[in-house]
C-alpha cells in the first residue's frame, strides 16, 4: 500500500534522528528534509510541506530546548501535530443516524470508483445495523445499473434501478420513495459518472439533488490526481453542496498524501477512504488516528471499532476485558486463536497498523500480502500440531522428529517450521509489552497525541 510507504518514509526519518546520539541542528534538519521529500513524493503542494518544516522549526527551537527536555518526543510530536492539521478540514460531516431514514447521494466522474463505494458505504453500515438500500440513477453509461445490481446482490442489500427509463430524476425519486415506504434507514443514490467535469453532468447533478433532497452529498474522488484533487473538489462543492469526499484507491496510487491535503484544504472532511477492489478495504477516515497509524504509533480506537463490528453484543465486554489485560501469548493456540481473530476482522493489514509496534514486527510496511499469506502457512502449520503441543507454555517440547512430522502433514518445509517457532518467540515478546487501554484510558490516549 503506497500510503504505507509514505509512512514508513516518515517513521525511518524519525527513527533515524532518534538513533543519532545528540540532536542538533543538522540531525533536525536530515530528518525534515527527508519528511519532506516523503511528503513532496506524496504529491502534497510545496507551499504546505514548506510551512510543515517552518512551523516545526519554529516549536522546535533546540538552542532554547533546555538538557533534560525530550527533544526527540517534542519534536515526534511536532510532526505528528502538523500532519493533522495538514490533514484536518476544521468541519465534520452530517451522519446518519440508525432508525431514521437519511438519503445521501453519490457524485463524482466515472471511473473514480464511485458505484464500488456505494457498495462498500452501505455495507460497512449494514454491518453495524443499519438498512441501507442503493438506488441507480446512472442511466447515462451502460452498464451501470447491472453493476450495481452485481455489488448490491453479493452484499445482500436491496437495490432499485431501470433499464428502460432514461431520465436520471425519474428513477432516483421512484428509488427514494420505494425504500422510504420500505422503512430503509439510509438510501443511497449512485448518480452518473462523466469523463470530466462537463456542464451537463453538473446539471443532473443539481436536478438530482433538488428531487431528492440528500441529507448529505458524497463527493467520490480516485486518490491518483494527487494535489490536483483541490479543483476537482472545488468544481462539485460549487455546483452542488457536498457535505463529504470519499478518496478511493489509497492502495494504488503515490499521491495519496496529495489528495488528502488538498481535499482539506477546500474544507471538507474525508470521511472514507477505499484501499482495494474489496468490499472490505474500506475504512473510516479520521486525521489523528490515521496519522497515528500512518507514523506507526497505532490506533487504539480504531481497533476496538472493528471488534465492535464483528463480535456480538455480548461478548465484547468479555473480549475487551481480556484485550486490556494484555496479548500474552502463552501457548501456540493462543496465537492461532488470535491470527484467527485478526483475520475476522478484515484485511490484515488495517488491523495490524492499528496496533502499536505490531504491524512492523510482522506486516512490515509494503509487504502485505506476503504477510497474510505468512500467517495463512503458519496456521496450516499450526494445524498439523497435536493438541498438546498447541497447548503447551513450552514450545522447546516440540524436538527434531516431531518438526518434521509437523513439515510433512502440513505440506511445509521444516524450515518453514522453524521459523514459525522463531515468529512465535518474537511475538510473545512484542505482545507482551502491549495493552489495550481501557475505554476511559483511550479518550487520555488521544488527549497525549494530541497534547
Ligand atoms: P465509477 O465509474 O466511478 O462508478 O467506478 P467503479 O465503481 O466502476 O470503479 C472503477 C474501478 O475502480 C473498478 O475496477 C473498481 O474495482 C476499482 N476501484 C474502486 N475503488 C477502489 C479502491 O479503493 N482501490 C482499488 N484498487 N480499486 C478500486
Amino acid at each position: 500500500m503506497v500510503l504505507a510507504q509514505l509512512g514508513g518514509s516518515i517513521t525511518r526519518a524519525l527513527q533515524q534522528m532518534s538513533n543519532a546520539t545528540v540532536i542538533d541542528e543538522k540531525v533536525l534538519n536530515d530528518c525534515l528534509n527527508e519528511i519532506n521529500r516523503a511528503l513532496l513524493q506524496s504529491d502534497v503542494r510545496f507551499e504546505l510541506v514548506r510551512d510543515m518544516r517552518t512551523n516545526i522549526k519554529k516549536i522546535v527551537n533546540l538552542q532554547d530546548l533546555a538538557a533534560g527536555h525530550n527533544k526527540r518526543k517534542i519534536i515526534q510530536q511536532a510532526v505528528f501535530n502538523e500532519l493533522c492539521k495538514m490533514l484536518d478540514p476544521g468541519k465534520s460531516s452530517f451522519v446518519p443516524k440508525k432508525g431514521k431514514t437519511s438519503v445521501v447521494m453519490f457524485v463524482g466522474l466515472q471511473g473514480s470508483g464511485k458505484t464500488t463505494t456505494c457498495t462498500k458505504y452501505a455495507h460497512y453500515y449494514q454491518k453495524k445495523g443499519w438498512k441501507p438500500a442503493l438506488v441507480c440513477a446512472d442511466t447515462f453509461r451502460a452498464g451501470a445499473f447491472d453493476q450495481l445490481k452485481q455489488n448490491a446482490t453479493k452484499a445482500k442489500i436491496p437495490f432499485y434501478g431501470s433499464y428502460m427509463e432514461s431520465d436520471p430524476v425519474k428513477v432516483a425519486v421512484e428509488g427514494v420513495e420505494r425504500f422510504k415506504e420500505e422503512n430503509r434507514d439510509l438510501i443511497i443514490v449512485d448518480t452518473s459518472g462523466r469523463h470530466k467535469q462537463e456542464a451537463a453532468l453538473f446539471e443532473e447533478m443539481r436536478q438530482v439533488s433538488e428531487a431528492t433532497k440528500p441529507d448529505l452529498v458524497i463527493f467520490v474522488m480516485d486518490s491518483s490526481i494527487g494535489q490536483a484533487a483541490f479543483d476537482q473538489a472545488q468544481a462539485f462543492k460549487q455546483s452542488v453542496a457536498v457535505g463529504a469526499v470519499i478518496i478511493t484507491k489509497m492502495d494504488g496510487h503515490a499521491k495519496g498524501g496529495g489528495s488528502l491535503s488538498a481535499v482539506a484544504a477546500t474544507k471538507s472532511p474525508v470521511i472514507f477512504i477505499g484501499t482495494g477492489e474489496h468490499m472490505d478495504e474500506f475504512e473510516v477516515f479520521e486525521v489523528k488516528p490515521f496519522v497515528s497509524r500512518l507514523l506507526g504509533m497505532g490506533d487504539w480506537s480504531g481497533f476496538v471499532d472493528k471488534i465492535h463490528d464483528i463480535v456480538p453484543m455480548d461478548k465484547q465486554p468479555e473480549l475487551l476485558q481480556k484485550l486490556s489485560e494484555g496479548f500474552t501469548l502463552r501457548t501456540l493456540r493462543i496465537m492461532y486463536e488470535q491470527f484467527q481473530n485478526m483475520l475476522s476482522m478484515g484485511p490484515l493489514s488495517q488491523v495490524f497498523s492499528m496496533l502499536p509496534g505490531f504491524s512492523s514486527e510482522l506486516m512490515p510496511k509494503g509487504q502485505e500480502k506476503e504477510s497474510q499469506a505468512k500467517v495463512k502457512r503458519y496456521m496450516t502449520i499450526m494445524d498439523s500440531m497435536t493438541n498438546e503441543e498447541l497447548d503447551s507454555s513450552n514450545p522447546k517440547l516440540i524436538n527434531e522428529p516431531r518438526m518434521m512430522r509437523i513439515a510433512r502433514g502440513s505440506g511445509r518445509l521444516v524450515r518453514e517450521v522453524l521459523d514459525m517457532m522463531e515468529e512465535y518467540k518474537r511475538l510473545a515478546k512484542v505482545m507482551k509489552r502491549l495493552k489495550i487501554p481501557k475505554k476511559g484510558d483511550m479518550s487520555a490516549l488521544s488527549r497525549n497525541m494530541n497534547a
